[in-house]
């Protein structure tokens, strides 16, 4: 097959290496030419493991390429996926579909002859509508269909999600377009994951219901880890006795401060958006929202409780600012309400990221970055851990705690316990749902 993917994000650059090492003959095209020169020199302009390697085994075997002549690379293609950014729409919650819509009307105007545009971006139902009579307006003799194909690829596994995914979505409206999408993920199915085939509103509505469900399973369990720490139980002891339950599963429940990313903060905002719409308010996505932000903002109240009450003066070592481990990826990141509490209460802060830095030091003024856990803890006040990489996984909290002049630590993963803090020498300890040591 000939596909186009369009926008070499998270996305677009992960889907479009894959469907090459299917066999497919890919291009991927962006309309930032900085990243385009990026992926043409070899480099990978987003942090994924394993992304480098397979993109250069696939340009090597001469099945992908990367181009910013959309029209070009639209011409002759029998699919062509559009990838770009849905951020949430500034003022009312809902997502900006401004780069979908420009995509479709330039892939409108290339087209040669018959393909399928597929709109891979999460989008909000009704949206491949709009992007059919987009196309129909800008190219009225342009013989298509439009079909949807949402993405649920996690980063930092992002290739094992594309490869081995729980399930593929496909919303069509005729045979036609069914089997292109088939043949593009027929190597897929020779390992017999199931394709849900369904009508285009289905597939939209998919997305966003399992993201929303995903991130109201999250705040479910920070909820209860609140509840823990005033009743004396242990949250990790809970999430196992009820993940242990096949109708509750064990996934997503781990109490943390609060979720972020690209994904869940702006589909929650905007599957809330189109409940008020549609006069079908999303009552518990809402509430789903609203706690979350609080969760953000009880963890800063942890900190300013093991700072005695004040950040003022304090030195704080965070360790980790990306959303989640194994990515470069800082949007929505809790981070970016934690950090900037500290610093505005008047807290040295400094930062350590085996991968946010690039993208860290514009977002998170006033901080110093160093090169690692025990560096920026030198004579520091409170050591945060923010993100769980493998990095701080298996901290020598006995060194770490003779670095620092107050032994303090949140671990806002769970990783330690009251034990490991008191055996290392922290004076004060606290984490999320769990007894601490204050
Ligand atoms: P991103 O911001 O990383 O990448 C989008 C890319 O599209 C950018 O490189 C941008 O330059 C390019 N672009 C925008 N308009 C273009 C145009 N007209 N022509 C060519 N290129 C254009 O975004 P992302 O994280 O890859 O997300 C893309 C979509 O996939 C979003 O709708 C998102 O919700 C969804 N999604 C993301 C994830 C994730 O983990 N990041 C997972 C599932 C679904």
């Amino acid at each position: 097959m000939r596909i186009t993917m369009i926008g070499t994000g998270y996305v677009g650059l992960v889907s479009g290496v894959c469907f090459s090492d299917f066999g497919h003959d890919v291009i991927c095209v962006d309309k930032d030419p900085r990243k385009i020169e990026m992926l043409n020199a070899g480099q990978v302009p987003i942090y994924e493991p394993g992304l480098d390697a397979l993109m250069a085994r696939n340009v090597e075997a001469g099945r992908l390429s990367f181009s910013t002549d959309l029209a070009a690379a639209v011409d002759g293609a029998e699919a062509i996926f559009i990838a770009v950014g849905t951020p949430t729409r500034r003022g009312d919650g809902h997502a900006d579909l401004t780069y979908v819509m420009a995509a479709a009307e330039d892939v409108a105007r290339a087209l040669t002859g018959y393909a399928v545009i597929v709109t891979k971006s999460t989008v909000p139902v009704g949206t491949n509508r709009k992007v059919k009579q987009v196309v129909a307006k800008a190219n009225p003799g342009a013989d298509f269909d439009v079909a949807s194909n949402p993405e649920f690829l996690r980063e930092g596994a992002a290739i094992d999600d594309f490869m081995k995914p729980d399930r593929v979505v496909v919303g069509v409206q005729t045979e036609r377009a069914a089997q292109v999408m088939a043949e593009i993920y027929r190597p897929l199915f020779l390992r017999e994951f199931p394709i849900v085939t369904t009508d285009l509103e289905s597939a939209e509505m998919i997305k966003y219901a399992a993201n929303a469900f995903l991130a109201t399973k999250i705040t479910f369990i920070n909820e209860v880890a609140a509840l823990c720490e005033k009743v004396g139980a242990d949250v990790k002891e809970v999430a196992k006795g009820i993940g242990l339950d096949g109708r509750i599963g064990n996934k997503f429940l781990h109490a943390g401060p609060g979720y972020g990313g690209s994904c869940f903060p702006k589909d929650t905002t905007a599957l809330a958006r189109i409940g008020q719409d549609h006069a079908a308010p999303q009552s518990i996505v809402e509430t789903v929202i609203r706690v979350n932000d609080a969760v953000k903002h009880r963890m800063i109240e942890k900190l300013r409780d093991l700072c005695e009450g004040s950040f003022n003066g304090k030195t704080v070592a965070v360790l980790g600012v990306t959303f989640k481990p194994n990515t470069d990826d800082m949007r929505d990141a809790p981070s970016l309400t934690i950090v900037p509490a500290l610093v505005g209460g008047g807290a040295k802060v400094r930062v350590v990221d085996p991968q946010g830095r690039r993208e860290g030091e514009g977002l998170l003024p006033g901080v110093v970055w160093a090169d690692d856990p025990y560096k920026a803890a030198q004579n520091a006040d409170l050591v945060v851990i923010l993100t769980e990489w493998n990095e701080f996984r298996a901290l020598d909290l006995k060194k770490l705690a003779r670095k620092m002049a107050s032994p303090r630590m949140a671990d806002l993963r769970n990783i330690y316990s009251v034990q490991d803090a008191k055996r290392a020498g922290f004076v004060a300890y606290d984490c999320i749902g769990r007894p601490g040591l204050i």
